[in-house]
């Protein structure tokens, strides 16, 4: 029940500057979507939680819908920081979002008024906390007026339910938008969430010029493409693995001879490196200036240290890059 933390955990994670704002993100991020639901395992969410801010990580991304069934990995944090964790909550930046299905009806789901306001309430008893300090719309609303959205990221600040705002998956022109809205009424929007990885560079044409230019940080999501830029499907797709266990984002349908080729590759550039593949990986978004933390799942706590070791060795040769490049426009 007691956890005492680590007192070095402060010695090795590097700490990076969140745009503008006053505060900085550690360069690997822990997020909650896979593998805390109420149908996992207690005691390996609560070790890997737990080891994580051993290791530095300061910073846990949650979303009301993460589990399942929904809502249930916000319990599950909630009852980490209640069996010791909680002692540290000024050590720690919390993250939580609305924007998909959450609940049935017209009011469970995209971005209006009604939607983030009880759904922020929702998550703050799920987590037994106060307030959460960063909570993002997850996604743009095709039908709902962006004001109307920022207006409510500003009324959740302004609450104190929240420290800042962020946005996830919205465009470049989208983001801009939303930027103008949010500085005319001094909200502290200071964070985007995009996906990124090797296979999915969407970013680079143009999101990552608009976050640099408008000073937001960037926090990418799914840096090891769901595990398939690891060790796991190297060899064969484990039964304990995302794609087997889950199915629903990351199918063994995915894991093409033509996909398994590249990652193939890529794992012996991670080895001339004296790399793990996710290290390579996670080093790799992370050479982007504009890139603050590579937000990574894991299911076993090998993986919350392997993740770190990352850090160990972000540079690249020019060489190295090109290989890269090559595998990857294969
Ligand atoms: P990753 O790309 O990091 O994939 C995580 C998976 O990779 C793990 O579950 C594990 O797979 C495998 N893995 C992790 N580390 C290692 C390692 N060192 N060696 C071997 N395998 C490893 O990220 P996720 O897709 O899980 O997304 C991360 C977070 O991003 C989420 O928890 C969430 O917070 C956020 N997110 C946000 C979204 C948004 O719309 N804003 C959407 C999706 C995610 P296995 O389980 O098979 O062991």
């Amino acid at each position: 029940m007691n956890y005492t933390a680590n007192k070095d955990r402060y010695n090795n994670m590097k700490y990076n500057r969140c745009g503008n704002s006053g505060i900085k993100l550690p360069a690997i991020s822990l997020g909650l979507w896979h593998n805390f639901g109420s149908k996992d395992n207690f005691e390996n969410c609560k070790a890997m939680v737990q080891r994580a801010f051993d290791l530095g990580i300061t910073h846990f991304d949650l979303a009301n819908n993460y589990g399942p069934p929904y809502g249930s990995a916000e319990e599950t944090f909630g009852k980490i920081l209640k069996e010791g964790l909680k002692s540290y909550r000024d050590e720690l930046i919390i993250s939580t979002k609305a924007g998909w299905d959450m609940w049935p009806g017209p009011y469970g789901n995209f971005g209006s008024r009604k939607y983030l306001i009880a759904s922020l309430d929702q998550s703050l008893k799920r987590m037994g906390l106060e307030y959460v300090d960063i909570f993002y719309h997850h996604r743009p609303d095709p039908e709902t007026k962006l004001e109307e959205t920022m207006h409510t990221l500003d009324q959740n600040v302004r609450s104190g339910k929240a420290l800042y705002a962020g946005v996830s998956q919205y465009g470049p022109e989208l983001t801009r938008r939303a930027y103008e809205i949010l500085l005319n009424l001094g909200t502290p929007f200071i964070i985007h969430q995009p996906n990124y990885n090797m296979f999915d560079r969407w970013i680079e044409n143009g999101l990552l010029n608009t976050l640099s230019e408008l000073n937001i940080g960037a926090i990418v999501f799914s840096p090891l493409a769901q595990g398939l830029l690891t060790n796991r499907y190297l060899n064969e797709i484990p039964s304990d693995s995302r794609a087997l266990k889950d199915g629903r984002f990351l199918k063994p349908s995915d894991i093409t001879e033509h996909k398994l080729n590249k990652i193939r590759r890529l794992n012996e550039i991670a080895q001339g490196r004296n790399q793990s593949l996710a290290q390579l990986s996670l080093a790799w978004v992370l050479r982007q200036k504009a890139v603050t933390s590579a937000l990574i799942g894991a299911s076993k706590v090998e993986q919350v240290e392997d993740a770190v070791g990352a850090l160990n060795n972000l540079n690249f040769s020019h060489d190295e890059f090109n290989m890269i490049d090559g595998i990857l426009a294969g």
